[in-house]
C-alpha cells in the first residue's frame, strides 16, 4: 500500500522513496505573507502547486533526496510605472535536493548547482512554496505594456533621479583630508 504525505508535515525521504506526487489548489488568501503582497486584493485567486518526490541513485549508500517543486498564482498588484492595478503572474519550477541538516546545506551551498534544503520528517511544504512564489514577486511590479499612456518624464531616458550625496566624500571633507 502506498504510504499517504500531508503536505505540511512531509517526511521529505520516505516522499522522494516513494516517488510520490502531491498537489494543491489553494487560493492565494490562503497564504498571508502572499497574500501581503497584494495588499490584500484577490484572496479568491488560484494559487496551484505540486511537488514530485525522487530518490536518485537508490542503490548507493548515499541515495539523493529531490522535490520538484512547481506552483503558480497571479497577484494583483500595482503597476509602479502607470500606477493602474496589473496582474503578476508568479511562475515556480525549481528542484531542491535535501541533505542531512543545515550545516551540510551551507557547507555544500557554494559548490552545489542545485538549490540546497535540510531533510525533515515535517517538512513544511506549503512553507516552502510560498517561500518560492515571494521569491517570485517582483521589487517593482510593473505591466509589460501599460494600458495607459504614461507620463514621459519617467519615460523619458534622459530623465535623471538626482543622485545622493555619497556619505564618504563627505567625510572625507570633515576630515580634512582630500
Ligand atoms: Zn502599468
Amino acid at each position: 500500500m502506498k504510504r499517504q504525505f500531508t503536505p505540511a508535515r512531509l517526511d521529505v525521504r520516505a516522499f522522494a522513496e516513494d516517488g510520490s506526487l502531491l498537489s494543491g489548489q489553494a487560493r492565494v488568501g490562503d497564504f498571508a505573507r502572499l497574500a501581503a503582497e497584494a495588499k490584500g486584493e484577490g484572496q479568491d485567486r488560484p494559487l496551484t502547486w505540486s511537488a514530485q518526490g525522487e530518490l536518485r541513485d537508490p542503490q548507493h549508500v548515499n541515495a539523493q533526496v529531490w522535490v520538484h517543486l512547481k506552483a503558480q498564482a497571479v497577484l494583483p498588484m500595482i503597476c509602479q510605472r502607470c500606477l493602474e492595478p496589473a496582474d503578476i503572474p508568479l511562475v515556480v519550477d525549481r528542484s531542491f535536493r535535501f541533505v542531512a541538516d543545515e550545516e551540510t546545506a551551507a557547507a555544500l551551498d557554494d559548490e552545489a548547482e542545485e538549490d540546497l534544503l535540510a531533510i525533515s520528517r515535517a517538512f513544511d511544504l506549503p512553507g516552502l512554496v510560498e517561500d518560492e512564489l515571494l521569491m517570485e514577486v517582483p521589487v517593482v511590479p510593473r505591466h509589460d505594456v501599460c494600458p495607459t499612456a504614461v507620463q514621459l518624464s519617467v519615460e523619458d531616458p534622459d530623465f535623471e533621479q538626482p543622485r545622493p550625496e555619497n556619505p564618504f566624500a563627505r567625510l572625507r571633507v570633515l576630515k580634512g583630508g582630500g
